[in-house]
């Protein structure tokens, strides 16, 4: 990296009291992450004062960059009226109202402060409503840190199991009950879905499907193995969750409008908070009655001071409403031009690699092994070497995606940032 002396200078001063300097395992790079000053729309400032094209988006989470003025607006009014109460507020219901329409599962939502949280309750919300213990989870899928769904999260070769996947834990210390209670099924391969499913099935609540599985290489679920999940769950007395909180964006109702699946409950988050911290669980009614408190206690008790608090559902819905069918379609079809434009330099630097993804995100891989799961995503430590280069390479030409290869279309942007992108790529590559 080139220097950032403001951006080390409080690296030191953090590590003093933030064990890693920060509070988000993801943000951390080597040697230390730039700190950010301001952002605008979609460019940031970083504390050394250098501008630069924001891909990241707060891990996608921004779709309308930083500072929209309508959501800006919202925020803004809503905060003359105060931040939280312990009552609830016409902003949860009209964001609710607002999701429900647009979701075609979506009978009842609730919300939660996180992708993390919305992922925790859809899973017991599933083993409340069915009565098992068990989930089952894609090989090398995220979906927060609730500790069943870390399981097998990021498996290396050595311990990932042959030839089916055994349940890996990713934290230190994992009881080994937790992973008794997961069940880890390969994406798209439907044959060994079902041999690995078929013994659990009477004690699955759920299995939990993310249809464009970012860390799994964000490589598209296919059709054949979403209809066997659809089908094998169905069969089963077993829930089907999406887990939509990044692809969600995919489409005005969700992944699950374009991949054509219902799912019985849905997780949401990242954009549907229009920049605040959020998450939502969402889907059949009778399942999401689970929640409902109205009739004595609950089965499924849902607390937190900071639910569905107005700010976060008024900054939700003007974002949510900034984004019509036609928004979508124009930053899909810029994802499709970056991750032309991005293949393309590849090729023209000579340099082993490729981009996978859809609708209007991205990701880098420094390889040319076909993209059918997990495994073949997996970086290998040259490969993540490489990718830790190029982030700093992109950095240093103007251009920030995210230290694992992940990049999001924010609708400020238009086919000059893609253009920017891709030079700034084909620097980085040809430097490497
Ligand atoms: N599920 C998926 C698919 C995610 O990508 C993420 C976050 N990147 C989460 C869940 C967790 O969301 P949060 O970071 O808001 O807790």
């Amino acid at each position: 990296m080139s220097e950032a002396p403001r951006s080390k200078a409080l690296y030191d001063r953090a590590t003093r009291v933030l064990p890693g300097g920060n509070t988000r395992t993801t943000v951390f790079v080597a040697p230390h992450p730039l700190y950010a000053r301001a952002g605008h729309g979609c460019r940031v400032t970083d504390v050394d004062g250098v501008t630069r094209l924001d891909f990241v988006n707060n891990y996608t989470s921004l779709i309308h960059g930083h500072g929209h003025p309508t959501v800006t607006a919202a925020i803004a009014d809503q905060l003359t009226r105060g931040t939280c109460f312990a009552m609830p507020t016409e902003a949860e219901v009209a964001l609710a109202e607002l999701i429900c329409d647009r979701l075609p599962t979506a009978e009842r939502i609730r919300f939660t402060n996180s992708g993390t949280e919305a992922v925790m309750m859809a899973v017991k919300a599933a083993r409340a409503y069915t009565g098992r213990p068990k989930i089952a989870k894609v090989e090398g899928a995220y979906h927060g840190s609730y500790d069943f769904v870390e399981a097998s999260m990021a498996p290396s070769p050595e311990n990932w199991g042959e030839p089916d996947p055994t349940p890996v834990p990713y934290a230190k210390g994992t009881p080994q009950g937790v992973l008794d209670d997961v069940v880890v099924i390969p994406l798209n391969d439907p044959a060994a879905a079902e041999r690995i499913l078929a013994p659990h099935a009477d004690e699955l609540a759920a299995i939990l499907i993310d249809p464009l599985p970012f860390r799994a290489g964000l490589i598209p679920a296919q059709a054949a193995f979403l209809e066997f999940v659809r089908a094998f769950a169905r069969n089963h007395g077993t829930l089907l969750i999406f887990d939509e909180v990044i692809s969600f964006r995919l489409g005005y109702h969700g992944a699950q409008g374009v991949f054509g699946v219902e799912p019985d409950l849905t997780t949401l988050g990242k954009i549907i908070g229009g920049g605040l911290p959020v998450g939502a669980v969402a889907g059949r009614a009778d399942v999401m009655a689970v929640f409902d408190p109205s009739g004595g206690k609950a089965a499924l008790p849902h607390g937190g001071t900071f639910n569905a608090n107005p700010l976060t559902m008024a900054a939700g819905r003007a974002a949510m409403e900034a984004l019509p069918p036609e928004a979508i379609d124009r930053l899909n079809a810029l994802g499709a031009q970056a991750r032309a434009a991005l293949g393309e330099a590849f090729a023209a630097a000579g340099v082993p690699g490729q981009v996978s993804g859809m609708g209007s995100l991205f990701r880098v891989h420094f390889h040319a092994r076909p993209l059918t799961g997990y495994r073949a995503a997996y970086a290998h430590p040259e490969e993540r070497a490489r990718l830790q280069a190029f982030y700093w390479g992109l950095a240093e030409r103007g251009v920030l995606i995210s230290s694992d290869g992940l990049g999001a279309i924010s609708t400020p942007m238009g086919t000059s940032e893609v253009q920017a992108l891709a030079e700034a790529a084909l620097g980085a590559l040809r430097s490497l």
